[in-house]
């Protein structure tokens, strides 16, 4: 190995230390952040059903003595997981209902997602697929492989394939190469896709190696879920770039909290910042109906609301559209301003939270 070599090699690992020193325990916790005697045992209580996760990297973009702070909502349990509301669900999206096979949902004839792995490198408090992310640490067998690639083989009107989770950037660089440029060897899957949060929460795994592996899989295209501006940091930016230089397109996706984004100027902080680090915005989520987050769920029509305020004074470049999941995994419909109607057999439920 020459010493450039070794010296890529050791930042390679940089990732893995991070990971390695995440926060998992509120005993841990404590020794970073002021908590109170009832918020520790809150927590606590929260971590027995949903786990806690939290980088050191993302840690040290919070303002640890904010209770406000967007990233600390984001990161840290409230009591409120715990309040179940009616209409929320246990499987939102219908990933199980359209799943002929582990790890795999097929709810568009076109594309198809594939979840790797469901763990994240920070867990949100606001995840959608809670049931299962976080829960479930079992990575995807071989044999769960070769699953997944042969329904992709057998379905040949499926030309594009998402790689979700869970982060199926925790993969390890050889699953991952191996993973990727099998799907790419299916001549009719033409676009493959990647959703990450870890530009976000943990930019040192874009190393110099998951570049070249990415560059071997084009055209792919990357989905980063980002919901603050306080989370574009300079390392945010700085992978970016790398991956932008790599040829490869990225866009992100953000989720309508309350309290944390759920305003016109966050909005505008948040897509104006995202367009300067090259990031296109692309969806801008309804937050969904999944159980014990109705305490960051806004009624739909504000995000059209926000959004309407934005057009005219940003570039439109910086407006993403507004989804609303439809209830059952019927998919997802595009909500406009201009012609907002909420069709309450598809949205039903939301008008009442
Ligand atoms: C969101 C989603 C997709 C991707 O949808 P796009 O609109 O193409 O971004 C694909 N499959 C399922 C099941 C989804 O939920
Ligand atoms: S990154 Fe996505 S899958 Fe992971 S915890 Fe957050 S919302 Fe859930």
């Amino acid at each position: 190995m020459t010493s450039r070599e070794k010296k890529l090699n050791k930042k390679a690992d940089k990732w893995q230390t991070e990971l390695a020193q995440s926060i998992t325990s509120v005993h841990e916790l404590e020794k970073k952040i002021c908590l109170s005697e009832t918020e520790k045992t809150n927590i606590e209580l929260i971590t027995k059903i949903f786990k806690i996760r939290i980088t050191p990297f993302y840690l040290s973009l919070m303002d640890k003595n904010n209770p406000d702070c967007p990233i600390r909502k984001q990161a840290i349990p409230s009591l409120e997981e715990l309040d179940f509301k009616m209409e929320e669900l246990e499987d939102p999206l219908g990933d199980d209902r359209y799943s002929p096979v582990p790890r795999l949902t097929h709810r568009y004839p076109d594309r198809v997602l594939i979840f790797p792995t469901y763990e994240c490198a920070t867990y949100c408090r606001h995840c959608f697929r809670r049931r299962i992310v976080g829960r479930n640490d079992q990575e995807m067998t071989k044999e769960e492989m070769k699953c997944i690639l042969t329904y992709i083989q057998n379905h040949n009107e499926i030309n594009e394939v998402i790689l979700t989770g869970g982060d199926p950037l925790l993969l390890k660089d050889e699953v991952l190469k191996e993973l990727l440029l099998k799907i790419r060897s299916i001549h009719h899957v033409r676009i493959l896709r990647i959703h990450t949060r870890l530009f976000v929460t943990l930019p040192h795994r874009i190393t110099h190696e998951l570049k070249s592996i990415l560059k071997k899989a084009k055209p792919l295209y990357i989905v980063i879920h980002v919901n603050h501006f306080n989370e574009i940091s300079a390392q945010f930016r700085r992978a970016v770039r790398g991956i932008a230089e790599a040829g490869i397109p990225i866009l992100s996706q953000s989720v309508l909290l309350k309290g944390i984004n759920d305003d016109v100027q966050s909005l505008r902080k948040l897509f104006s910042g995202l367009i300067e680090a090259s990031v296109k915005p692309y969806y801008l989520h309804y937050c969904d109906l999944a159980r014990g987050i109705s305490h960051f769920r806004t009624p739909i029509q504000k995000g059209s609301e926000l959004l309407k305020q934005l057009r005219g004074s940003v570039s439109g470049l910086c407006i993403p559209y507004y989804m609303v999941e439809s209830v059952g995994g019927h998919g997802k419909v595009p909500v406009l301003y201009n012609c907002f109607k909420v069709n309450p057999q598809l949205c039903w439920g939301t008008h009442r939270v």
